[in-house]
């Protein structure tokens, strides 16, 4: 009888980027059960029941888009299918963004997190009835639809899946209620030790009876509720309320908020994502922590058996034609002069610290998770827009083939994946 090969699995003769472990060139890794065994420049000489040539291939990872919507069935068209999103795009891990409330965890964890292939997990809404229709009626969201000490239990009661709170700060919402919910949401931050998380730009329309509300004057009372560790999302938005203001320079305020105080920002990309935005912030010396995607019904193409929905999607402030995903939004990044190593790290490193699972994932080393991206950095002219109309060329795109969760293969096939459009 054979010996039994000494690893399941080896991935060899890619280039391996990865930031957390101080790794970047040619390296092998072999994996057993769901876990990660070796990782070494030269593994030819062990056994292996599969061997997966990765030669040409950038191996990382398992990468985590800490902004997506994922809540399947419940928030109507809004929640995608996790897997399309997930392991299907390449994709291991996935942050649902409030989603799921104190009211609807439950279903989250049974019929979403639970039966998925990727990793599934998510900050919970500080509004009971949570992203219900991409929280279309904004009635709902106000001091009077949250329930702090409801939400502090649930959240607490499912810390395996609940590594946030997420909140909006938006001049639609302040226009009604100020910023009331945002200090509510620190309290549920506070009391269960998790980050906050904060969308910026607009996302309701403004009440008819208040007076114009000043997106700049939002940020200066936004920041000070906020503590290190908890995120600005959105700072490439095109909308108003961002990190750019009506003058188009970067708040001041913004600045020492994230150089001084320790506060994160992660891109949330969406259909808002602005190309001359994202070079303003990036040229004020603000590099986003993390890289979250949000994908969601509203802003990508999904092709649904039996419904079109396409005027109900045009109608969404969130919709939009340009086609983008996590990996879309890694190359716009190395477009804009971001360095390969630190886009990884914000879909590695990064979201693994900001939700305290660095220990699990987000670097390859024995012992780690076997969550590993196998990406094609393509060569060429390849066309990628905004939502705003601007078109750039740009020369390198990232394109997911494989990837392994906890040591099991999913090829990238899913139709989320925008095509290459060459330039
Ligand atoms: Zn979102």
């Amino acid at each position: 009888m054979a010996a039994a090969p000494q690893y399941d699995i080896v991935i060899a003769n890619g280039t391996l980027v990865d930031p957390a472990a101080g790794r970047n060139g040619r390296f092998d890794i072999a994996i057993t059960g769901d876990r990660i065994a070796a990782v070494e420049p030269d593994l030819s000489a062990a056994t292996a029941g599969q061997r997966i040539d990765a030669a040409g291939q950038l191996v990382i990872p398992g990468m985590i888009d800490t902004h997506a919507h994922v809540y399947q069935h419940v928030t109507g068209r809004f929640g995608l299918n996790p897997d399309l999103v997930g392991v299907r795009s390449g994709v291991t891990t996935l942050v649902d963004q409030g989603g799921p409330s104190c009211m609807t965890m439950g279903g989250f964890r049974h019929f979403v997190a639970g039966p998925a292939d990727s990793r599934v997990l998510c900050f919970i809404s500080c509004y009971l009835v949570g992203g219900l229709e991409g929280h279309l009626y904004p009635d709902l969201y106000g001091p009077g639809g949250v329930n702090a000490e409801h939400t502090i239990r649930v959240a607490q009661e499912n810390a395996d899946i609940v590594r946030g709170i997420k909140a909006h700060a938006e001049i639609g919402g302040q226009s009604r209620w100020g910023l009331d919910v945002i200090r509510i949401g620190k309290t549920i931050s506070r009391e269960t030790g998790q980050p906050l998380y904060i969308h910026l730009g607009q996302l309701w329309p403004t009440a008819d009876s208040a007076p114009i509300p000043d997106a700049d004057e939002l940020i200066r009372e936004l920041v000070p509720i906020m503590e290190p560790g908890d995120i600005l999302a959105h700072p490439f938005t095109r909308h108003p309320g961002g990190f750019v203001s009506a003058s188009g320079e970067i708040h001041p305020i913004l600045l020492e908020a994230v150089h001084q105080r320790g506060l994160l920002v992660d891109v949330g990309h969406g259909s808002h994502f602005s190309f001359d935005a994202a070079r303003r912030v990036l040229d004020a010396g603000i590099l986003p922590f993390t890289l979250g995607a949000d994908m969601h019904g509203y802003n990508v193409q999904v092709s649904e058996p039996g419904a079109d929905g396409s005027d109900l999607r045009a109608a969404n402030p969130f919709f939009g034609v340009a086609p983008f995903n996590l990996t879309i939004a890694m190359s716009e990044l190395l477009h804009l002069g971001v360095p390969l190593e630190k886009v990884v790290a914000m879909v590695t490193a990064n979201p693994a610290k900001l939700l305290r699972m660095e220990a699990e994932i987000g670097s390859l080393q024995p012992g780690m998770a076997a969550d590993i991206s196998v990406l094609n950095l393509e060569e060429g002219r390849f066309q990628l827009s905004d939502n705003s109309g601007v078109t750039v060329t740009a020369d390198r795109l990232v394109r997911p083939l494989f990837c392994l969760r906890g040591g099991v293969r999913f090829d990238a096939d899913s139709p989320l994946i925008p095509d290459a459009i060459a330039a």
